[in-house]
């Protein structure tokens, strides 16, 4: 069981109830990689203090509705106004509304996060063939997409292939070992993250180091490894 090495959490939500609940080893993470889901947020995270945090600005898909011109000038002056600021959490979710009619918003941020030169955080559920494309036409100016709470492994060949990080969420958890397994083998080291998604981290997580624990017992490597490996490539994205 690893307890006290650093890591860096690629995805959570710190402007959300409830984040630090279960999160038993919060202390240890180096880099916070903290998210938005709609603009309401981004005046609370954005006044945080905790020198960890690198926070993304974005309009989530659940809330696609609120995004407007309005709200894209204030998108830019926030990243104009700090060249630290990244782009999130946005995406597409065919689950929930149309993807049809989440796509402006998306497009748009991302074309914004290329043209800026900033990380995207993107989620997609059931629309990795949209996110492969809107990718590869816009996304090429983003020093890094991170696919948030990643899950499809018919879609790593291909965005490998692209500027695209791994982020794997303590929800994978709820998949059987053998398919938990089969995706980390066919992520390539250098793309792989770790987040917790906090406070969305399903209901066996207690902390990061007990999560890559976990995952060291399942694929057979050293969690420590693990950490060490998407610790170093999330603090490579962000420079
Ligand atoms: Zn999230």
């Amino acid at each position: 069981m690893v307890q006290n090495s650093h890591f860096s959490d690629s995805h959570l939500h710190l402007v959300e109830e409830g984040h630090g609940d279960r999160y038993s080893d919060l202390d240890s993470a180096d880099i916070l990689m903290a998210c938005t889901a709609r603009p309401d947020e981004w005046d609370v995270q954005s006044g945080m203090t905790d020198t960890r945090i690198i926070g993304s600005y974005g309009v989530h898909p659940w809330y696609s509705d609120e995004w407007n011109d309005d709200i894209r000038e204030r998108l830019v002056s926030i990243l104009e106004g700090n060249g630290k600021a990244h782009v999130g959490e946005i995406g597409l979710d065919y689950q929930r509304g149309t993807v049809k009619d989440q796509m402006k918003a998306f497009e748009d941020q991302l074309t914004i996060a290329s043209n800026m030169g900033r990380i995207a955080t993107v989620h997609m559920v059931g629309t990795e063939k949209e996110v492969l494309e809107s990718v590869k036409l816009r996304g090429s100016g983003c020093p890094g997409i991170i696919l948030h709470s990643y899950g499809s492994d018919s879609y790593l060949k291909p965005f490998s292939g692209l500027n695209c990080y791994f982020s794997i969420s303590p929800r994978i958890l709820s998949r059987s070992d053998v398919r938990v397994k089969r995706l980390m083998d066919a992520i390539p080291d250098e793309r792989l993250l770790l987040e917790t998604d906090s406070p969305h981290a399903g209901k066996v997580f207690t902390g990061m180091h007990d999560f890559a624990s976990r995952l060291g017992d399942i694929t057979g490597r050293d969690p420590e490894e693990l950490l060490s490996i998407a610790d170093s490539n999330l603090k490579g994205l962000i420079g």
